[in-house]
């Protein structure tokens, strides 16, 4: 009784209570009905992931796959489609090997550059590992221990954490920092157990952006999988241990890239955004980072445009560039809507992957998220119940930042999530049909009510 007095005080509530919800719940059941099925976000996350695979800032899958998009959006229904130009780094792996030398054995071990490193040059680098258990014990290294030889830094998943986001978060820094920690230690190279909960694919290396900081010596980094680390941690117990690694890959500087935008006209001058980003690593197919995050924005479209539903807010689709080594999409975006002065109510992101959908975080006034929880009624039959964590995404951050916009962000089941994160394993066939809709369907139900009661 208290809550409602609260928000009909608050005058967040136009009407009574239950007639909105009745009608709301009437509403989610048709666009969750429409999405589940009529949705097309899977065939088009297929068309994406075999016709053109991964999608690395600057290359030339990269800028077909904006074609694609144009065209997806048009056929969803976007009353308006177009492309913001950005300048985006353009990094390229080539090729690349990793050797142990093990006695008089030579172990050939599965690797993968670090997004943004700089490589050997086609030379072979051959280094003493040292390995370290902890960032900290990296960190206080003395200086000596390091000098010419490979900082190999072993420090496990935390595997404790229900959500694994939040081990995720935990170690990100260890990726990104620690190349110039190890350079400026004296090290020749970097070499990172992989950021994996790893069940399916435990020797797979793991990719993911790394900087060099203010490191004057830009090193070569790279991440082998978590069987090959434990491997390498016990030998180099039991005798002196070298590597031999040879990497082609390298900053190329910058290139013109664009995110691509497709709106549905609102009833006023406001703005809500839906979006993921269309640039993958270059490895697997970038199927749930973030393919599906693309096909589910652009099914919010669709779905709006079939069941008729007019918003007041001019709805847009966003498929950001460069979220992986970068950011840089995501930043125009914000700057863009900073330029022309617009207001934006809402903006909510996909980059979790395309599972089963558990909730939204919310990054936004307290008073918006007590409203986002008197939808939890609503939203219950899709599965979504947690609203607790947040958050909202990189590609809208800047939007926090810059425009103070109330973000969300998509929260699935995220379990199998960093078995495939960044590595082969993110295929089209690790997404689940039902899953993938699941989630589109939450995200538009999330959409119609922030377009109704936000302003
Ligand atoms: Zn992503």
């Amino acid at each position: 009784m208290k809550f409602y007095t609260f928000l009909l005080a608050s005058g967040l509530f136009c009407s009574t209570v239950n007639a909105q919800s009745v009608t709301d719940s009437q509403q989610v059941a048709r666009i969750t009905n429409e999405v589940l099925l009529n949705g097309t976000a899977y065939q088009n996350l297929e068309y994406l992931c075999k016709k053109i695979g991964h999608r690395l800032s600057g290359s030339t899958a990269e800028a077909k796959t904006r074609n694609w998009a144009v065209q997806a959006l048009k056929e969803a229904g976007a009353d308006t489609v177009w492309l913001q130009p950005v300048m985006v780094p353009k990094w390229t792996r080539g090729a690349e090997s990793l050797q142990i030398k093990k006695g008089k054995e030579t172990i050939k071990v599965p690797m993968l550059s670090l997004g943004n490193s700089e490589g050997t040059k086609g030379k072979v680098l051959e280094a003493e590992i040292v390995c370290f258990e902890t960032m900290e014990a990296l960190k206080n290294a003395p200086e000596t221990l390091l000098k010419g030889k490979i900082a190999f830094l072993n420090y496990p998943f935390p595997a404790h954490f229900p959500c694994t986001f939040d081990g995720y978060s935990e170690v990100g820094g260890n990726r990104y920092n620690g190349p110039a920690i190890a350079s400026k230690k004296g090290a020749v190279a970097f070499v990172i157990r992989s950021l994996s909960t790893g069940v399916g694919s435990y020797d797979l290396p793991h990719t993911g952006v790394m900087s060099y900081g203010d490191a004057a010596n830009k090193i070569p980094a790279i991440a082998i999988g978590n069987a090959a680390a434990d491997s390498i941690c016990k030998w180099v117990k039991q005798d002196k241990l070298k590597a031999a690694l040879k990497t082609d890959c390298g900053m190329q500087g910058e290139v013109m890239s664009y995110n691509v935008i497709g709106e549905i006209k609102g009833t006023t001058d406001r703005y809500i955004t839906v979006g993921g980003h269309y640039d993958s690593w270059d490895v697997g197919e970038g199927a749930h980072d973030d393919g599906a995050g693309c096909v589910q924005s652009i099914e919010i479209i669709r779905c709006f445009k079939q069941l008729k539903i007019q918003p007041k807010n001019t709805i847009r689709a966003v498929l950001f560039a460069n979220e992986e080594n970068g950011a840089k999409g995501g930043r125009a975006y914000a700057d863009s809507a900073v330029a022309k002065k617009e207001v934006h109510t809402l903006a909510l992101e996909s980059d979790a992957g395309g599972f089963s959908p558990r909730g939204f975080s919310l990054e936004m006034s307290d008073t918006e998220v007590r409203l986002v929880n008197s939808w939890k009624k609503v939203l219950l039959p899709l599965g979504l119940y947690d609203f607790d964590r947040e958050g909202g995404g990189v590609d809208i951050d800047p939007m926090r930042k810059k425009l103070n916009t109330p973000l969300a962000g998509l929260v699935p089941d995220t379990q199998r999530y960093f078995d495939v994160h960044h590595c082969e394993k993110d295929v089209f066939e690790a997404v689940n049909k039902r899953e993938l809709h699941l989630g589109a369907a939450s995200m538009a139900a999330f959409i119609y009510l922030a377009d109704k009661y936000f302003n």
